[in-house]
């Protein structure tokens, strides 16, 4: 059976593909769009969602990523061919998306439970190819009360969409609604203003500065790329309250110096550090990252 679609705001819905989320902007019967493509090899698991949703059929006008991280990117282009879509990124995010680039390295040294499996992620570049395009500035594709901001930081094109309306925000990484640092939270999925996943995030200070311009809009619904999505009365408080706080982690190779990218990918990295932990040491832990994968979260979170 279908996995089903969870509401979080008028015409927005929401899907968690194991870790990572998934958005859907629309209703039935007209026209929708969808916010990121989960991991590499859901996209059948996509397309029944969004068909028990918006009726056998149905496809969307387009495919937007908020960036293209193998999480949030992965079945992009298997769902752009079966839809026969465009995939839309951030001019600075295009060069990871098509090939031309690497992202910059994940830091496993910058301590938690994430950089800890960050060990375990594919590295290999993502092409998306012909199906990319650029977003223009404002409005989004299709969906023109939503509009787009750049939110640099995690990712150098990272986007986050916002609704005016009625103030709903789906921030991507810009940061997460779950504590990813921490093993406990990890698994049990607390909600929680947390930062975005560390070790992939390549410039902190880029990073804070996003945080506080989504604060400054007053979001009454979250819903990040990690963790269940928000829509408590006080959230505005709480995100502003996070933003005042935030701090990068204590040590990291971007914490003091950012990676630098431009149009065409990686520019300038500062030195890869030491790694000391035994990889077979790590091995030893990864089925945590395999529980995780097989959607162990998914499961505790529908009972
Ligand atoms: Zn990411
Ligand atoms: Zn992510």
């Amino acid at each position: 059976m279908a996995r089903l679609i969870t509401r979080i705001a008028p015409d927005v819905g929401w899907l968690p593909i194991s870790f990572a989320n998934i958005y859907f902007i629309g209703r039935p019967g007209g026209k929708w769009v969808l916010v990121d493509a989960g991991l590499p090899g859901r996209a059948n698991e996509i397309v029944e969602a969004s068909e028990a949703r918006f009726g056998a059929g149905s496809m969307p006008e387009a495919i937007i990523l908020t960036h293209g991280h193998m999480d949030h990117a992965g079945s992009a282009l298997g769902l752009a061919e079966k839809w026969d879509v465009p995939i839309y990124a951030h001019r600075l995010e295009v060069p990871f998306v098509t090939g031309r680039s690497p992202y910059p390295p994940a830091d496993p040294t910058v301590g938690g439970a994430l950089a800890f499996l960050s060990r375990f992620f594919p590295t290999r570049r993502r092409d998306l190819g012909k199906r990319v395009r650029e977003l223009q500035p404002g409005k989004v594709p299709s969906v023109t009360s939503w509009k787009w901001l750049a939110t640099p930081g995690h990712s150098p094109g990272h986007i986050s969409l916002f609704r005016t309306s009625d103030r709903v925000l789906l921030a991507g990484d810009a940061f997460a609604t779950v504590n990813m640092d921490s093993w406990s939270s990890l698994i049990v999925g607390r909600q929680r203003l947390s930062r975005p996943p560390t070790p992939f995030t390549i410039n902190w200070d880029a990073t804070h500065s996003s945080i506080k311009e989504l604060a400054a809009l007053r979001p009454n619904v979250i819903g990040c790329g990690h963790g269940v999505p928000i829509s408590d009365t006080d959230l505005p408080e709480r995100l502003e309250k996070f933003a005042e706080t935030f701090r990068a982690p204590k040590r990291g190779r971007y914490v003091r110096r950012p990676a630098r990218t431009d149009e065409n990918g990686i520019v300038d990295l500062p030195p890869a550090p030491f790694d000391p932990i035994p990889f077979a040491t790590a091995a030893s832990v990864m089925c945590i990252g395999i529980a995780l994968g097989a959607g162990y979260l998914d499961e505790k979170r529908q009972r």
